[in-house]
């Protein structure tokens, strides 16, 4: 061998070189040396020079495929002192890039974190008891002792509470010998969860679908399982017993939820019945703490997370089962960089680490339901609410008969409805998914509508601020007085309602009742949110009138009447998961009423009311909607009988976006049973100032989808300008 050629696998001497994966938007992982006398196996994570910066990596396997001249490579900086990301999270990751068509780096950046949370956490200043024992003894000395007795080390803080005394009891025995500092690990962001703790005694649907979940995690195999059951059924009490049998085994558990951050009530239930809450996992959490609770998941000593979709990719040293709790939620996708769907991306997590993941939901998606009917999925079925509780008794309002006072949106029948609720000293619930005040501002005299001018979108009007604002890129104006396109002034129009008007025209109807309105723009943010969200709990308002904020997960324990502003809203934009999407929402936002066991009903305010969505919704039979909606799928081939994949082309003009998919398209390769569609302008033509062109892929079930795109990205227009190309498998509205 000449010297310049070295045997890379050979010899334990020879230099070793090893992928390593930067958490960058780069195809592959980078080739580095192995300086000698380090040591690093796949999954460490290390610090490499790229051009002039160091950043982190991960080495993704032993060793790399082709010789490279070692000459030519950098070196591994350091190697940090952490757990490696194991070979199934590596698996999982390279799974999760191939089929979402996103670069392999910026994956693996949804798993890792800021370096800082490689590093060991700082130990933390403790005491230990010794030998020696105080002159005097006092009451609350001699209780100080005996609790340190329990313990082989303790924080100042931890014994004084553990001993219920004040911590200058514990300085005063410090001054004096009893205890001695010591340097000590710092403490799990979440106690150990007991899965014997308090377990309920389950009604017997319930344990029987308890048992089939206990039965899959024993069998410690891979399987999916779907819990379909009506709101209120007990659905979270069946999954936690899945939870416990995976903690008896010693394994992690991952219970994702689509709105943990304003959910604190889950986190209460939890320690209800473990003990000690889970930790949490999402956007809000700050940044120390999330580096914390990435360590700590890493290293195993956290045992169950409860966190948002981004906790799929959290590395978890021993990952035994995965909940997908509101399985169906349209927050699972992320469409966003790296397009992906947690709940099925989910499901393969759990085949690569060989182990059960649990779907729930009272509205289980069209796939998931195809998925357990035609047997790839093990069902469990809880027909009715816990406790006896009665489901809301719902009714639609036909809006043509039963017309609102002029201004109003409100029907009669609303109005009734609300009052006597309020009188009984209940709570009523009034839905409309649309944030603000007005989605629409015209000027009466000359026609003028106020629109974004970075998107092909109206601007909302914002009352409470005094603002018109585009809900897709934020620009924000001040509320006009005049119009600018005829400078007539005060004859500017509001048309159509968001939350805001609902609470306007409630207070009018209503001027003595409490009440709150629920939206993400409330000031003070999630915070806020969840004292709002407390508040309504402890009955302290009458009316609440929300956007989809309040659909989710909450049990408002004195809600009986749930009212529906708009149910046709999200019915009529062409998307075909149109029907499914508002059949899920309207059925969980009227499932808030009557949970406590209290009589409740539902108010559905449409002008469609033979709508087929409609006619589900209030016959209680929800078996006839998926039936209908399943042949209506299978016949389109639409998703889950065929597969879509779409394409969407933007630039910083019209032509650069079209001109580049059409260029795409006719690089399709031409492939039976897959097709393409358009190049059309996308649902939103413009947004932030880039214009959209739209590519639509239609397969056949088990089409090679990503085969297709990739082929046709690899042999069509190089991306050049400001053109830029994002893939979105399975998209989620079409
Ligand atoms: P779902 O998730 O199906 O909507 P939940 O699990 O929230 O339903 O249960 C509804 C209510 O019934 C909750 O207040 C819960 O505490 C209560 N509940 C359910 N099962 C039991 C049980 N076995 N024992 C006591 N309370 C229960
Ligand atoms: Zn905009």
């Amino acid at each position: 061998m000449g010297k310049d050629s070295f045997d890379l696998f050979g010899a334990p001497e020879a230099p070793k070189a090893v992928p390593v994966m930067v958490p960058l938007p780069v195809p592959k992982p980078y080739t580095y040396m192995v300086p000698e006398g380090m040591h690093v196996q796949p999954g460490s994570i290390v610090q490499v020079p790229l051009g002039p910066r160091q950043v982190f990596g991960v080495v993704w396997q032993e060793q790399v495929a082709e010789a490279i001249d070692p000459k030519k490579l950098k070196s591994i900086t350091t190697v940090f002192d952490c757990p490696p990301l194991a070979g199934e999270m590596r698996d999982f990751l390279d799974w999760t890039a191939s089929y979402t068509l996103s670069p392999p780096g910026l994956v693996a950046r949804m798993s890792l974190r800021a370096p800082t949370a490689f590093e060991p956490e700082p130990m933390v200043e403790g005491l230990r008891l010794t030998e020696e024992r105080p002159e005097r003894m006092t009451e609350a000395r001699a209780r100080v002792i005996a609790t340190a007795e329990d313990g082989p080390a303790w924080t100042r803080s931890g014994l004084a509470h553990a001993a219920g005394v004040t911590s200058s009891v514990i300085d005063g025995l410090t001054k004096q010998g009893v205890f001695e500092p010591v340097f000590l690990s710092p403490p799990p962001i979440a106690a150990e969860p007991d899965p014997d703790y308090i377990a309920p005694s389950l009604e017997p649907d319930q344990q029987a679908a308890a048992d089939e979940l206990v039965a899959a995690v024993k069998a410690d195999t891979f399987g999916v399982t779907l819990i379909d059951g009506v709101t209120g059924s007990g659905k979270t009490e069946v999954y936690f017993e899945a939870v416990a049998e995976t903690l008896r085994q010693g394994k992690q558990v991952l219970i994702l939820l689509p709105e943990i951050a304003l959910t604190p009530a889950f986190l209460e239930r939890f320690q209800d019945r473990f003990g000690a809450k889970p930790a949490e996992w999402h956007s809000d959490l700050a940044p120390r703490k999330r580096e914390r609770t990435w360590r700590q998941v890493t290293e195993g000593q956290l045992r169950v997370v409860a966190g948002a979709r981004s906790a799929l990719f959290l590395p978890f040293e021993n990952l035994g089962l995965i909940i997908i709790d509101e399985e169906h939620d349209p927050a699972y996708k992320q469409e966003d960089r790296v397009f992906y769907n947690a709940r099925d991306m989910a499901v393969v997590r759990g085949r690569i680490g060989d182990f059960p993941v649990v779907l729930v939901s009272a509205t289980p998606s069209i796939e998931s339901r195809v998925n357990a009917d035609q047997g790839r999925y093990a069902k469990v079925h809880l027909r009715s609410r816990f406790g006896g509780a009665a489901l809301p008794d719902l009714h639609l309002v036909d809006m043509r008969r039963f017309p609102p006072a002029r201004g109003g949106f409100l029907s009669s029948v609303m109005i009734k409805g609300i009052q006597k609720t309020v009188e009984r000293g209940e709570q009523a619930l009034l839905f409309l998914n649309r944030r603000g005040y007005a989605p629409l501002t015209l000027c009466r005299v000359c026609g003028h509508r106020f629109q974004c001018p970075n998107c092909s979108a109206w601007l909302v009007e914002h009352r409470f601020r005094n603002v018109l604002q585009c809900h897709h890129c934020g620009h924000t104006e001040k509320s006009p007085d005049a119009c600018p396109e005829c400078g007539t002034l005060d004859h500017l129009a509001s048309c159509g309602p968001g939350v805001e008007r609902i609470a306007e025209e409630v207070e009018k109807t209503f001027p003595d009742a409490r009440t709150i309105v629920l939206s993400s723009d409330l000031a003070g943010g999630v915070k806020r949110l969840r004292l709002e969200l407390e508040a309504i709990a402890k009955g302290e308002a009458d009316i609440v009138i929300g956007t989809q904020l309040v659909a989710k997960g909450h049990n408002f324990p004195n809600m009986t009447l749930v009212g529906i502003v708009d149910a046709d809203l999200g019915l009529s934009n062409g998307d075909p998961r149109a029907a499914e999407r508002t059949f899920q929402l309207l059925s969980q936002v009227t499932g808030r009423a009557g949970r406590s066991g209290l009589k409740s009903s539902g108010l559905i305010q449409t002008y469609q009311p033979g709508h087929p969505v409609m006619q589900a919704i209030v016959s209680g039979d929800p078996e006839a909607f998926y039936e209908r909606e399943i042949v209506e799928r299978e016949r389109a081939l639409m998703p889950p009988f065929g597969r879509l994949a779409s394409v969407i082309v933007s630039a910083d003009t019209r032509a650069d976006a079209e001109t580049h998919a059409r260029g795409l398209r006719q690089a399709a390769p031409s492939v039976s049973g897959i097709s393409v569609l358009g190049p059309a302008e996308a649902p939103l033509a413009l947004v932030r100032g880039r214009h959209r062109f739209r590519l639509l892929v239609h397969g056949r079930r088990g089409a090679d989808m990503q085969g297709f795109v990739r082929t046709m990205i690899a042999s069509g227009p190089k991306e050049r300008g400001t053109v830029q190309v994002q893939l979105d498998i399975d998209p989620q509205s079409f």
